[in-house]
């Protein structure tokens, strides 16, 4: 049996460490902020080579409140993707701002320049098409792949837009040798326990650069507090709790050699299946790419996922429906540019077993499987 994720294999290699720091915390007395948290939020900052980090209770949260953070709000318009978690989507509406959806890359999967530049000038000439105005750019690193940065970046400049990383699936990535959560305004991480940096329960934190937004986002996780019990903004009850702040920093000096693993795993399946009809993936050379997920394409998707199923290899699709398409979403927001891309993707993704401490056998085990599928071979070979 492979699974698909084990969070809590990565509990057990550094369970030592993990322990001492559960156990460091409850002697404390500190249950909520406090010097783990602050200890966490230095470390994590200086990983992500940033000024400034913000802990907070979870990534969706970390989403709303980086964009708060840079005065994203009501009547405002974020572009973003629709494949992607629904957390993304969820953490603009909170803002009170509307995201606006824009198509996917067919290399990376992550957001489209020649897509979000079309969808700029189509909300521009017509302004009843999607209400608002457009403030922000949240791009998605998916999979743990950083997207087009230089393509994006230069789009949201020349029309007065913020730039806003969600790299939830993207701690330790790179672009052009700069780690993703240090290039926009701000960027927002999640710390779900199967994500490349994992608590042990609900996590997120808020990097940038820019000290103020620090501060906006500082008081906004705690009721608009900057003194406390006077709210001088409306907040939210969102903070990173001193347990996970301490199993965090914990693992963090791990997580280098984590990834590593990861993407040792990722070049022998790329070299395992280059000879399948599957669509690996394709890694642009400026980009480290973190393999939070695997993911091949493959037309006849689910007859292949259900081989491996029967030869105990576990996979999930992610994401089987995008936001657009998804009943609480699909009749309410508007689209203003095709997502066809996105919805093909959709049809096609499966994410293979991936997470550090797979071990050679369960590796080779999934090449099997998936290579032993009969649709894959060429008839007469
Ligand atoms: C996991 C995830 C989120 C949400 O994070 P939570 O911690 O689960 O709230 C948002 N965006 C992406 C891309 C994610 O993978």
């Amino acid at each position: 049996m492979v699974p698909q994720t084990s969070p809590k294999s990565n509990y057990l290699a550094h369970q030592h460490d993990i322990d001492a720091a559960i156990r460091r915390v409850l002697e404390s007395g500190f249950y909520i902020l406090g010097e783990e948290l602050a200890r966490f939020e230095q470390d994590f900052a200086r990983y992500v080579t940033v000024k400034e980090c913000v802990g907070v209770a979870n990534g969706t949260d970390a989403i709303e409140l980086a964009l708060r953070g840079c005065g994203v709000g009501i009547g405002d318009l974020v572009f973003t993707v629709s494949h992607t978690a629904v957390g993304t989507a969820v953490g603009v509406e909170r803002t009170g701002a509307t995201p606006v959806f824009v198509d996917v890359d067919p290399q990376r999967y992550t957001m489209s320049p020649e897509s979000l530049e079309q969808a700029i000038t189509a909300v521009k000439r017509n302004p009843s098409a999607a209400p608002g105005k457009p403030r922000a750019v949240l791009v998605v690193h998916l999979y743990g792949c950083p997207a087009d940065l230089d393509a994006i970046g230069a789009i949201a400049r020349r029309h007065d837009l913020l730039l806003i990383e969600d790299c939830a699936q993207a701690h330790g990535a790179l672009h052009n040798g700069r780690r993703t959560g240090s290039i926009g305004a701000a960027a927002a991480f999640s710390f779900y326990p199967t994500k490349n940096l994992g608590a042990i329960g609900d996590g997120g934190a808020v990097t940038t650069n820019d000290p103020g937004v620090a501060q906006r986002v500082r008081m906004l996780r705690e009721y608009g507090w900057r003194e406390r019990y006077i709210s001088d903004i409306t907040g939210v009850n969102s903070r990173l709790d001193p347990l996970q702040a301490g199993i965090l920093g914990a693992k963090l000096p791990h997580l280098d050699a984590d990834i590593g693993r990861r993407q040792q795993v990722a070049r022998q399946y790329d070299q395992a299946l280059a000879a399948s009809d599957l669509t690996l993936p394709r890694v642009p050379k400026s980009v480290s790419h973190v393999y939070h997920q695997y993911v091949v394409r493959c037309s006849e998707r689910d007859g292949f996922r259900e081989h491996l199923k029967q030869q105990g290899i576990g996979t999930l699709i992610h994401y089987p429906a995008p936001v657009h398409e998804q009943p609480a979403y699909r009749d309410r927001l508007m689209q203003v540019v095709p997502l066809g891309r996105t919805e093909q993707i959709a049809r096609e993704v499966l994410s293979l077993p991936m997470y550090p401490e797979l071990t050679d056998e369960q590796v080779t085990a999934t090449m099997q499987a998936v290579l032993t599928w009969p649709a894959l071979q060429p008839a007469g070979r």
